[in-house]
């Protein structure tokens, strides 16, 4: 496969991206992108559209996912790329962190009634319109009721950690998140590793752990990463001899700091993720 313009981390409206799945393959196909892979909050549901506008467009799609998990206290993103939709146990995992998702948002729904937010789950429920709801949607249903003039602002100030809607998620063990997404055949990628805020040493640990329980890449450069964080993700992959991706983590136009794609490239010298990828595609 000829990856040359690639993006391994994207969002549709099957979770809390703003565009359709079909939208984002014709804009990542607008934007001279060759491979993309959509990597939806604990759901596969946007494949099947992407898949369908990939082929029309001529854009390769890799199927993907990005599993909600935990470690040591920490929340942490797991992409899985290459994935078989059809594995039982990767859709028994995903459908259970769903239902995890609905009991939290029940709950956030009623701290920011408490809060002052009138209808808070009502309104996030008809920004997810059926599919994985997320905090994302809780902040799109404030902003519009004028909480907080942009999504960043409302998280500051209503769902952050610590602040008056935040839950905590019940999510994944990271060696259940990890085994999932092998048995579908896919690969396993810490997604935006500088985003955790762990020093180098705990970062090391939980790689370590990671690789262990047969996580094989590191999402060295991505769309939320200052260039400082890729260099020195890129050579925290090269000492652990993880497998490289990277990642735009694309939601929509909404946030035009983070384009499709607009990332730096992979350096040659290193192996990307799909040397990894046992089931890939001629
Ligand atoms: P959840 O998985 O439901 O906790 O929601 C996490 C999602 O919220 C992330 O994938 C981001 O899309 C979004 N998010 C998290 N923190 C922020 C922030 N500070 N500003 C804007 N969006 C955020
Ligand atoms: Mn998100
Ligand atoms: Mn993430
Ligand atoms: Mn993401």
């Amino acid at each position: 496969m000829g990856f040359s313009l690639n993006d391994f981390h994207i969002h549709s409206t099957a979770s809390d991206g703003t565009l359709s799945p079909g939208t984002l393959m014709l804009r990542a196909g607008e934007a001279g992108l060759r491979c993309v892979a959509l990597t939806d909050h604990d759901t596969t549901q946007g494949l099947v559209e992407a898949r369908e506008a990939a082929e029309q467009i001529g854009i390769e799609l890799v199927n993907g996912v990005e599993v909600s998990s935990q470690w040591n206290g920490h929340t942490l993103h797991i992409v899985g790329l290459g994935i078989q939709c059809d594995s039982e146990p990767l859709q028994q995992g995903l459908a259970h962190l769903r239902a995890c998702r609905d009991q939290r948002a029940l709950e956030m729904g009623r701290l920011l009634e408490r809060a002052g937010v009138v209808d808070a789950y009502q309104g996030a429920m008809g920004f997810a319109s059926g599919q994985s709801v997320t905090r994302t949607h809780f902040a799109l249903y404030m902003v519009q009721q004028g909480f907080a003039p942009t999504a960043r602002a409302l998280f500051q100030r209503y769902l952050a950690a610590g602040k008056p809607g935040y839950v905590q998620g019940q999510w994944a063990e990271l060696d259940q998140a990890v085994g999932w997404i092998r048995a579908a055949g896919g690969v396993a990628v810490l997604a935006h590793p500088a985003r955790y805020k762990m020093t180098q040493a705990k970062l090391r640990k939980l790689l370590r752990v990671f690789q262990d329980q047969g996580g094989q890449a590191l999402e060295a450069i991505s769309g939320s990463h200052s260039p400082l964080d890729n260099q020195t993700m890129l050579g925290l992959a090269h000492q652990l001899g993880l497998s490289l991706s990277q990642g735009s983590d694309y939601h929509g136009p909404e946030n035009p700091w983070i384009g499709l794609g607009r990332l730096p490239p992979l350096p040659q010298q290193e192996p990307p993720w799909w040397r990894c990828w046992p089931t890939r595609p001629d």
